[in-house]
């Protein structure tokens, strides 16, 4: 018998009640297992006010508030799964606000109006990656932290290190002011339908500042242009944006390869960048 998280229905009946049959164009595959989401939810810890994207019918976000979230801000665009979410903010009354929207198109910053959030999604993958990205790029970070269940290889690249063949820009973006860990797998068996590949939680945690100064959008440049032709010499790739000497003048040997920068060294030439302009 699993352990129950609230007095709610168990998740199969729920779905059945409700008709929920996993859609496919919405990236849906659930998980059922308490044990799991429970293990979610407290990787997201500490839970104050929690920011959920994606809840489906309810999993993780009723292990979230039985992990003891004060309160869980749920944003979900499958107006199906309302009739259940509505269910479990009925069962934890005050403790779960739930939106219907596209989480790609919301304002978080002016959603949570300067409250700090702990952010938790189990996302279809295009999703979880854009999502990712805008909240890396943000202009101030609305969030502690992000714990994200991501496919395995797209976690491998945000926590990628210099000299392997996963890191790339999603790595030197999540690795200038922030620190991206991957806590556990999760096998395909967990989901329902099952997903072809093993997934991971990715949880990232903001640095209180970037590694090395740098502006973001000249940080993008020549990230992009560097791995856009990553096989070649930074003098080749960087050729649209930056001379020769003005990679050498950056303390940078322009022989190398995008693949063996450091994160603080492709600060160097996006600050050798913006100087050019
Ligand atoms: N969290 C549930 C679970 O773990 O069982 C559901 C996970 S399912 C992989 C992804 C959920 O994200 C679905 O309910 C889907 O409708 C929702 N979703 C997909 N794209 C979204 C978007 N752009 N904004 C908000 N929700 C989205």
């Amino acid at each position: 018998m699993p352990e129950l998280v609230d007095p709610l229905p168990p998740l199969r009946e729920v779905i059945a009640a409700h008709g929920l049959s996993a859609k496919k164009s919405l990236g849906q595959n659930f998980l059922f297992d308490l044990n799991l989401t429970r293990r979610i939810a407290r990787s997201a810890g500490p839970l104050d006010l929690v920011y959920e994207v994606g809840p489906g019918p309810g999993g993780l976000t009723r292990a979230l508030l039985a992990e003891g979230a004060n309160k869980v801000v749920a944003v979900e665009r499958d107006t199906r799964c309302l009739p259940a979410l509505a269910e479990i903010a009925a069962a934890w009354p005050g403790r779960l606000e739930v939106i219907e929207a596209d989480a790609l198109a919301l304002d978080e910053a002016a959603l949570f109006a300067g409250r700090r959030v702990r952010v938790a999604a189990n996302l279809p993958y295009n999703v979880g990656t854009a999502l990712l990205v805008k909240w890396l790029t943000a202009e101030t970070f609305f969030w502690d932290s992000l714990t994200l269940m991501f496919q395995r290889e797209v976690a491998e690249r945000v926590t990628a290190k210099p000299g392997t063949s996963a890191y790339g820009r999603l790595s030197v973006l999540a690795q200038w002011r922030s620190v991206p860990k991957i806590l556990f797998d999760v096998s395909p068996r967990a989901f329902t339908p099952p997903p072809k590949v093993t997934s991971s939680i990715l949880r990232v945690e903001p640095l209180p500042a970037p590694v090395a100064e740098a502006d973001l959008a000249d940080l993008e440049r020549v990230t992009e242009a560097a791995f856009g032709q990553r096989r070649k010499m930074l003098r080749q790739s960087l050729k649209p944006l930056l001379a020769e000497a003005s990679i050498e003048a950056a303390g940078i040997d322009p022989t190398r390869r995008a693949e063996t920068l450091q994160v603080a060294e492709f600060a160097k030439l996006a600050r050798a960048f913006a100087a050019r302009r």
